[in-house]
């Protein structure tokens, strides 16, 4: 007799109600009782259809049990243990795909020296003081970039300015605007614009600019003056709340055709994940707070603890909780973590490779080189090519290949893989120096975070489908730059 596992699937209790997430099609579906009773019969060990039917009959008729098994053979909720574990496919795009957002590096200096800042310190990956790369962008290479973006875009693109401290190089993130704008006119694309910045330069003069160019605003902060004067400091040693608090309310008191967000950096020494988030939206005014945790190798003193991500888990799911019954409630939250991952969810996203980095999105360095991402803009490492010269296809047509998910063996064996696909590449880079390894060390905390969300999820499809039309028209392709 032919004994069976459960197979490539996450069983998770949401509302009362077993349901389970399908890795190979990144489904969820509500089981009912049969179903969820045979899965419950397979969780501890291998056993055949004929032994489980016959504990189960007295609850069920064989027949509801037969139709039960078949249905989820099919669905590959179960496996037969003969049968090895289907491969994922790797399906690699036979056509370049179209470039969805340009990080724009405008500068690499910072007039903060946050202590934790990949740009700087021992985890530093792009080398800026080589002269390789310029310090600041020129209008001329900036042109070249929405050249290349326009050219390489499909209908929309989107153009994020980046840095070290973007409006450190304000004149230039002026003139490129208002050159997009009219090349975008001219060759009939949409053109939208973002930004990341730590708020120290902001001015009416830049707050009436990025008002009225309609700009994605995200700013860097860490919650109340104590958390983040601890790393968001000045080169003297100073701290950046008190400068930085009143020219954000400034900001969102006049931009308000967009939403401000905000991204916090979550140490060691800073995992107050509530307190933060209660402060930046109550206090500040932010209509959503995203959190990362910090990118440090082992070791480093602001990297977490052996603890570090089962403490954010616990309290992300603290928060995530008021997030669920506000949607529920049809009411705003700004929790933008559980956000951006409903979205994934809802969007059915099955991810071969874990962020659009090096194919939706491209960073360019100061002197124009295209690479992976913002943060590996500038470095020699997975540079796909130049502005001027375009996107070198083999280079990227091998960087696919060799980081697509079908080569991770730990990550195809994963029922969280739709959504993660192996984490970061820069996180990955600074922990085990490649980018080709998955991110084994924060498996736990994936899997539990999938988790969470995908209980929400099921709860809020169930009382309150219409919450989750909204991420319908979104993309999952371009994470926010940070
Ligand atoms: S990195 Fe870990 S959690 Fe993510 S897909 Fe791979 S095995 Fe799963
Ligand atoms: S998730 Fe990591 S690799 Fe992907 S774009 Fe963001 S920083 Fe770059």
């Amino acid at each position: 007799m032919n004994a069976l596992n459960p197979g490539d699937c996450h069983v998770f209790e949401a509302g009362g109600r077993r349901h389970v997430y399908l890795a190979p099609s990144a489904a969820v579906m509500a089981m009912d009782e049969v179903s969820s009773a045979v899965l419950d019969a397979l969780a501890d060990r291998p056993r055949s259809r004929e032994d489980v039917v016959a504990e189960l009959s007295a609850r069920f008729s064989v027949s509801e049990l037969n139709e039960s098994f078949d249905d989820l053979l099919k669905i590959r909720a179960l496996r037969p243990v003969s049968e090895a574990p289907k491969r994922v496919p790797k399906i690699l795009p036979l056509t370049p795909l179209p470039l969805s957002t340009m990080v724009l590096n405008v500068t690499n200096q910072c007039n903060l020296a946050c202590a934790y800042c990949y740009e700087y310190g021992e985890d530093k990956i792009v080398q800026t003081d080589n002269g390789r790369q310029p310090k600041w962008m020129s209008e001329e290479t900036a042109r070249a970039s929405v050249d290349f973006m326009l050219a390489e875009s499909g209908r929309t693109a989107h153009l994020t300015f980046f840095g070290g401290e973007t409006l450190m190089n304000f004149k230039v993130l002026q003139t490129t605007v208002n050159y997009a704008k009219s090349r975008a006119a001219e060759v009939g694309k949409l053109i939208d614009f973002s930004l990341t910045t730590n708020a120290t330069l902001l001015k009416p003069e830049t707050i009436e600019f990025l008002a009225e160019n309609d700009f994605g605003v995200t700013i860097s902060i860490d919650g109340p003056a104590d958390l983040q004067d601890k790393f968001r400091v000045f080169h003297n040693g100073a701290g950046s709340y008190a400068l930085v608090e009143p020219k954000i309310k400034d900001l969102i008191a006049r931009h308000r055709s967009r939403p401000i967000g905000a991204r916090v950096t979550l140490t060691r020494e800073t995992l107050q994940v509530r307190r933060i988030y209660d402060h930046l939206t109550n206090n500040v005014g932010f209509h959503e707070v995203g959190f990362a945790p910090v990118t440090a190798a082992p070791g480093r003193p602001h990297a977490f603890g052996d603890d570090g991500f089962e403490s954010v888990l616990a309290q992300f799911r603290d928060l995530a909780g008021d997030f669920r019954d506000a949607a529920i409630a049809g009411r705003h939250h700004g929790f933008g973590n559980v956000r951006e991952t409903l979205g994934e969810i809802h969007r059915g996203a099955s991810k071969a490779w874990p962020c659009g980095a090096g194919f939706g999105l491209l960073g360019v360095s100061t002197g124009g080189d295209v690479g992976l991402c913002h943060r590996f803009a500038g470095s020699d490492d997975h540079k796909f090519g130049t502005v001027r010269d375009g996107i070198d296809r083999d280079v990227q047509r091998a960087f696919l290949d060799s980081h697509h998910v079908a080569n991770k063996t730990d990550c195809e064996a994963c029922w969280a893989r739709p959504l993660c696909a192996g984490g970061c590449y820069h996180e990955a880079h600074t922990r085990y120096g490649t980018t080709e390894r998955p991110n084994l060390h924060y498996c736990d905390w994936i899997r539990g975070w999938t988790d969470t969300c995908l209980t929400i999820y099921a709860e809020i499809a169930e009382k309150n489908p219409a919450f989750l039309r909204r991420f319908e028209g979104e993309s999952d392709e371009a994470p926010q730059a940070s």
